[in-house]
Formats: structure tokens, C-alpha cells, sequence
């Protein structure tokens, strides 16, 4: 068994503080990324904080309206200053949690905090080389760890590969140079799977792509340092794994999984972005068109995949009423043609989710742009015709007219709660054996 880090209650006890939540202000925020938010956390009663060691992870409780009170974990993404604590959030499209604090989370807010806990920590005796790997958010641990190491003063070897998309993802970076140049010996390299016109090879990274196993046995010293893995579930399995078979033994490899759904789902920044071949620029729609349709009409096309029963292919107006429903959208949701066409997608979406979907779609209408058009996936539940709840994956495709108004739009919706629901005895064995470990 491998060794990892999501254990609670761990944290060591200091200042004879209380184990349970107590209330914190938001002293300040700051962006770190596109899609990263820092936020700085103050104990309301200036009580100091409970001792812990950099790399845990705090637990947060937010109440938020017409949600109730919600319960996550975030690592401190600093070394312990005895005063406050800094947590650096990703937002996730469709999250609760995360898109509450990047929306709402505003300086003098009060939230209640639990002492930080878990095991993702430097060892006790740093006579080894450390290698960190991080993909994505899974960067916040590591800059606990290295603020940790520069302020001790490790003197061991230390190497930190960290992954992201491109120079819009990158949190810290800045951060991390000027550590590393304070602590002699600190290397740090950083892989973008797809570097903007404006990302610099040299000077905002090193190198284009994906980390690979083959890439870090090269290049860090593998068999005898301790390594610190953080990242989407994928990027932990293979880093993990990969390292185990090249020799590294188990007890050195110690890892985090943040677990949020959308990391297991491969959501924008998870799975897919830092870890996978950059995709190839899209063509325009005219070319594909005379190339690959040759004497087919774009409508035949269109018709052809309405008349497909794979994927849901699903049009509404502006207002959100169906107007076009494709046999796909039959088999998966279960009403005929006929029962959907004319309804409110209301039919679709379980009750909780529909505030905030109309919220999204009328933003949509008005603005005229969607993320969820250029590639992105949204990840949903969804409702059956028979009251079942199911998993959902879709993007979508605004229909403008004339004038440029977004008339309506069409979503090509797919069904993944097998893959969904599998993915989740995963994510309960990962933490099973982590229980265990
Ligand atoms: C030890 C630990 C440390 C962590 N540290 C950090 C950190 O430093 N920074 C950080 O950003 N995060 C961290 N996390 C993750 C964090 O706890 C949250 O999981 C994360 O912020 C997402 O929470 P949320 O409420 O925004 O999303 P949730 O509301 O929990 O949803 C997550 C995603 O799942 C999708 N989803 C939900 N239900 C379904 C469904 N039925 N079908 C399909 N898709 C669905 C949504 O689209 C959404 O995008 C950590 C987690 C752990 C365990």
C-alpha cells in the first residue's frame, strides 16, 4: 500500500486550542491565477492559531443561502505563521464551494475554520532529496512545503516539476522563483500542456506537453529521494505507480488527492489540461465542411445527428423552451418527442439545480458567449423521465440570428453515470485505503 496523506485528526495539538470549528474573518483575497484565488483567513477572537505543520489541509464550513452549510477541506498554502492561514482555491465550474468563496468571499466575512489536519508533510529528518510533483491546483501543498523548506533551511536536495496549462494557470509563479532562489538548493521546472502565443519557453516555462514518468527518472533522483505527489486522481495514479515500478519503495511515495468530482471527471484544468497532449487548433467549420462532408448539406448533417440515438442532442429557445429532441434524448431521458418538445428543460433538471441553471442560461442569452462552446465539458446531474437522477456531460452551441442575439441553443448532452458512479468507489477505495494506510 502506498502511503498518502488524506488522513484527519492527525494535526499535532498546540496553544490548547479547540479541535473544532471557530469562526474566522476574511482578512483579504488575491488572485493567483485565472482560476485561482487566494484567501487570507483571520481567527475572529485573535486567539493564536493551533500548531500544524505545512502541507496539512484545514476543513471550512460556509453557509451559503439556499444551500445550508457546506463542509470542505483546503490545504494552507503557506508555512505556518502563527497568525493567519492563506488557502488558494480553484474554481470549479459547477462547484458550490469554490464558486461561492471566488464570487462572494469578500474581506470582513466571517466563516467558521477547523485546525488544519493530514500527514502530506515534510519527514522528520530531511536527510533524503525531496521531489515535489504537482499538477494543477494540486500546487498549494508544495508551496506550504517549500515557504517550509526555505524557512528551516532544509539542506537537502530539493526538485519541483509542477504542471499546468499555460501562463493564464499558473499560480505562483513568481512565488516559487524567488523561494527557490532564496533556498540553494531548489530546482524548479514547470510543463505547459498548452502555452499561449504570449507563454515564453525559458522564461514563463521549460518545457511544452506532459510530465511522463520517463521524463522525472531522468531527471530527479529516483531510488533514493522521498517524493510528494498532488494533482488530479489520474496524474497521482500514474506518477505514483510509475515511480513505484521504477524502484521507488512505497514508503517514500506519499501523495494528496483533493477528490473533487470534476478532477476525477477530467474538468478543464484536472485531468485533461495539465496532463494530456495539447489538442490540435480547431478548423474552421466552412473548411472541415468542403473537405470532409463533400456533397452533403450542413442540414443533412445536423438531421443525422438528431436521428442518432448516441448522444442527447437537445435545441431550446431563448426563453428555455425544448424545441428540437433528438433521439438520443429519448433513450437517455426517456420522454418521447412529442412529451418534450415545447416543455421548460425543467423536465431534465432535478429540482435543486434549477435556479442556478436559468441563472447561467439567461447570463448566456444575454452575453452571448459560453465557455462550454470552445471545448469545455460541463458535468451535471440530470433528470429522468422516471424520477432518476443521472449523471450528465455536455457542451453547447448558441444559435444566433441574424442580428448576432443569441436565439436559442443546443447541447449535446452524454450519459455518464456508469462512469460517474464508478468513479466514486474509486474515490471511495483511494480514501478507504488511505483510512487503512
Ligand atoms: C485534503 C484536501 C485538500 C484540498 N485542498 C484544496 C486546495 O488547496 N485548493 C482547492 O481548490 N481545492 C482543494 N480541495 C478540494 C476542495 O475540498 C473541494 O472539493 C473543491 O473546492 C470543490 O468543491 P465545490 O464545493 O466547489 O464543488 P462541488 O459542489 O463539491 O462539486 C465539484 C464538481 O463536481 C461536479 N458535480 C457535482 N455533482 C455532480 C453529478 N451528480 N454529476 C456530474 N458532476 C457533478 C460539479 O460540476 C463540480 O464542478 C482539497 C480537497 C481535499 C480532500
Amino acid at each position: 500500500m502506498m502511503r498518502s496523506t488524506v488522513t484527519a485528526g492527525d494535526a499535532e495539538p498546540g496553544h490548547a486550542a479547540p479541535r473544532g470549528p471557530r469562526p474566522f474573518v476574511v482578512e483579504d483575497r488575491r488572485r493567483e491565477s485565472d482560476i485561482i484565488t487566494s484567501f487570507i483567513l483571520r481567527p475572529l477572537d485573535g486567539a493564536p492559531l493551533p500548531r500544524y505543520r505545512a502541507g496539512q489541509h484545514l476543513t471550512l464550513f460556509a453557509d451559503i443561502p439556499a444551500r445550508g452549510r457546506q463542509k470542505r477541506n483546503y490545504t494552507v498554502s503557506t508555512a505556518p505563521n502563527g497568525e493567519t492561514y492563506r488557502i488558494s482555491v480553484k474554481r470549479e465550474a459547477n462547484g458550490i464551494v469554490s464558486r461561492w468563496l471566488h464570487d462572494e468571499a469578500v474581506a470582513g466575512m466571517s466563516l467558521d475554520v477547523a485546525p488544519p489536519s493530514g500527514a502530506f508533510v515534510l519527514p522528520e529528518q530531511a536527510d533524503r532529496p525531496i521531489v515535489l510533483v504537482s499538477a494543477g491546483v494540486g500546487l498549494t501543498p508544495m508551496v506550504a512545503l517549500l515557504e517550509e523548506i526555505v524557512r528551516s533551511d532544509v539542506r537537502a536536495q530539493v526538485r519541483y516539476v509542477h504542471c499546468t496549462r499555460n501562463g493564464a494557470t499558473h499560480a505562483f509563479r513568481d512565488h516559487v522563483r524567488e523561494l527557490a532562489q532564496q533556498a540553494g538548493e531548489v530546482t524548479t521546472t514547470t510543463f505547459y500542456s498548452r502555452p499561449r502565443d504570449q507563454d515564453e519557453a525559458g522564461r514563463d516555462y521549460d518545457f511544452r506537453g506532459r510530465l511522463t514518468v520517463d521524463w522525472l527518472a531522468t531527471y530527479a533522483p529516483v531510488g533514493h529521494a522521498e517524493y510528494f505527489v498532488c494533482g488530479p486522481l489520474g496524474f497521482i495514479r500514474d506518477m505514483v505507480q510509475g515511480l513505484h515500478r521504477r524502484g521507488v519503495p512505497v514508503g517514500r511515495l506519499h501523495y494528496e488527492f483533493f477528490g473533487p468530482i470534476t478532477d476525477v471527471l477530467g474538468e478543464e484544468e484536472s485531468v485533461e489540461a495539465p496532463y494530456a497532449p495539447a489538442a490540435p487548433a480547431a478548423q474552421p467549420v466552412a473548411e472541415r465542411h468542403t473537405r470532409v462532408i463533400g456533397t452533403l448539406t450542413r442540414n443533412q448533417m445536423g438531421g443525422a445527428l438528431l436521428d442518432s440515438a448516441a448522444d442527447a442532442v437537445v435545441a431550446s429557445d431563448a426563453d428555455g423552451a425544448i424545441v428540437a429532441w433528438g433521439a438520443g434524448a429519448e433513450r437517455i431521458f426517456g420522454f418521447t418527442e412529442q412529451e418534450a418538445l415545447g416543455q421548460s428543460l425543467d423536465i431534465i433538471i432535478p429540482e435543486p439545480f434549477r435556479a442556478r441553471h436559468w441563472q447561467g442560461y439567461r447570463e448566456t442569452v444575454a452575453s452571448g458567449q459560453s465557455r462550454y462552446g470552445a471545448g469545455d465539458m460541463l458535468a451535471v446531474p440530470g433528470l429522468r423521465k422516471d424520477g432518476k437522477r443521472i449523471s450528465l456531460e455536455f457542451t453547447i452551441v448558441l444559435l444566433k440570428n441574424p442580428e448576432g442575439r443569441v436565439a436559442g441553443m443546443v447541447a449535446t448532452i452524454r450519459d455518464i453515470t456508469a462512469r460517474f458512479e464508478e468513479l466514486k468507489a474509486l474515490r471511495k477505495q483511494v480514501m478507504k485505503d488511505v483510512a487503512h494506510d
